[in-house]
């Protein structure tokens, strides 16, 4: 298999919580001995870039800040802006909020003759009730989206645990409003089509990587390019059987792509 650009996940693809998946280090030296090049993209929108940048930088892995590390917060802002969005109430950690603010209008509170954009959800580890209350009665009284940065319910933590991700934010606001999110990240192939352009290859030049099947390996499927799902985080061999789309390729971990690619 020749490929020019690998797109990976990160949680449960590289590292388990603070744990870098055995062999990864190898792998991501064959590539840049290779010339292959290989980027990081996360659904996660409670954490800053940088946050894996310097992650990723421990663990040994060459890389940088500009050139290697794109999130749905990215794709949320060029979505919005494509849109002419303004006034926008969202749901998420600060860091999401801080880029929002700087391109967008951050009503902070419900008020009742206040008119409203759009309802914005990520990832959010700040959750507090009144937010989700706030942005249910904008969705329940104005005609206005729902956009979630990502549509992942949980996200993969060290021993085999998961915390409540975007996806399940977005469930439990459905659920009170009715209103469906309109899901950006993966699995919307915008962000591959994006990526291929930005590295000037074709398509079939494009590998993407990770161990959940509803987003990354139907990502693949969405933009019609390979996909590698490993079994090293969310999904069980069992699992990938028992899907409906069927990844390109079935690794136990990273560890073993350099073989791939030979
Ligand atoms: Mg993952």
């Amino acid at each position: 298999m020749k490929k020019k650009l690998i797109i990976f996940d990160m949680d449960g693809t590289i590292y388990l919580g603070s744990n870098l998946i055995d062999g990864a280090l190898s792998t991501f030296n064959y590539l840049k001995e290779n010339n292959i090049e290989y980027v990081f993209f996360t659904n996660n929108s409670s954490h800053d870039l940088d946050f894996y940048y310097e992650k990723m930088k421990n663990f040994g892995i060459d890389c940088s800040l500009e050139h290697n590390f794109y999130s749905s917060t990215e794709v949320t802002i060029s979505y919005l802006k494509d849109r002419g969005v303004k006034d926008i109430y969202v749901v998420g950690n600060e860091c999401l909020k801080k880029k929002l603010r700087k391109e967008f209008n951050l009503i902070t509170k419900y008020e009742k003759n206040r008119k409203i954009d759009a309802v914005v959800t990520g990832f959010s580890t700040e959750l507090v009730y009144d937010e989700l209350k706030d942005a249910c009665l904008y969705l329940e009284t104005q005609e206005i989206p729902l956009i979630a940065t990502n549509g992942d319910y949980r996200c993969p933590i060290e021993d085999g645990l998961y915390i409540p991700d975007c996806g399940g934010m977005c469930e439990w606001i459905r659920l009170c409003t009715g209103k469906v999110a309109t899901v950006l990240g993966k699995p919307n192939p915008e962000i591959i089509y994006y990526l291929a352009k930005k590295f000037n290859v074709a398509l079939d030049e494009v590998l993407v990587v990770g161990d959940r099947l509803y987003t990354d390996i139907l990502v693949g499927v969405n933009a019609k390019v390979d996909s590698l799902c490993v079994l090293s985080g969310e999904s069980s061999l069992e699992d990938v059987k028992n899907y409906e789309h069927q990844p390109t390729y079935i690794l136990d971990s990273i560890k073993s792509l350099p073989d791939l690619l030979k």
